[in-house]
């Protein structure tokens, strides 16, 4: 055993070089279902497949798999917009029913899985979990899971600098921007944290990028959380 005690250095930066993937969880409690968004689903061991999930002990969502000893996968594609993100992940199924109005299919024991946006579904039996103190990390066996179609999975990566539309300083692409004058400034959602950059716009509902904030519609809402335009401050510099 290596003795700690030394340790000084905790850079807690470095988990953020850490890849995920983005997900939408599903599980039921009697006749109720309920989903999140995830990023730390995870496949454990292939013989026989099995995957984990971490899911936040306050969530609505743990108390459903607790309960039903079952849960659902739903593979994000590249393509999923942002509203789709923000109805499973900045919404409370205490307030809302999550599953509403969105297109769904049941897998073999009748959780749902969402069929827009998606690649692949996979249903999982609970076979043991793990007690990490905030989190309860869910270990699950496959009963059953299907391809729904091709394309690229969207990473945690992807959905914070390509959906919101920045690109990294490493980028080839990236080019420094000018300075920029008074109503170019970015806007940022008191709800979700979701920041409205003018020079991006807002491509998922129509905006075209270079429109200043006090030049979108009146009825424009956070593409995240659905939050109005009055839930939003100027960022600070
Ligand atoms: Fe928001």
């Amino acid at each position: 055993m290596k003795n700690f005690e030394g340790v000084k250095v905790l850079n807690n930066k470095a988990l953020h070089r850490i890849t995920y993937g983005l997900y939408i969880v599903t599980s039921q409690k009697g006749d109720r279902f309920n989903g999140q968004i995830a990023n730390t689903v995870f496949q454990i061991s292939n013989a026989p497949p099995t995957i984990a999930v971490s899911i936040n002990k306050q969530n609505l969502t743990h108390e459903f798999i607790k309960e039903s000893g079952i849960f659902a996968v739903s593979v994000l594609s590249q393509e999923a917009p942002l509203s789709l993100v923000g109805h499973f992940g900045f919404k409370s199924g205490r307030e809302v029913d999550k599953l509403a109005g969105i297109e769904s299919k049941p897998t073999p024991a009748g959780l749902p899985y969402v069929t827009d946006s998606t690649l692949a579904w996979m249903e999982a039996k609970l076979s043991a979990e793990a007690d990490a103190g905030t989190h309860t990390i869910f270990i699950g066996q496959l009963t059953g899971a299907e391809v729904l179609k091709e394309g690229l999975p969207m990473t945690y990566a992807f959905y914070q600098q390509v959906k919101r539309g920045t690109v990294p300083k490493t980028a080839p692409t990236y080019t420094p921007k000018e300075e920029k004058t008074a109503d170019m400034d970015k806007y940022v959602c008191n709800i979700c944290g979701y920041v409205y950059d003018p020079e991006q716009g807002d491509p998922d509902s129509g905006i075209q990028p270079g429109t200043p904030f006090d030049k979108l519609p009146d009825d424009w809402q956070c593409p995240v959380c659905g939050a109005g335009k009055e839930e939003f401050t100027k960022e600070n510099k």
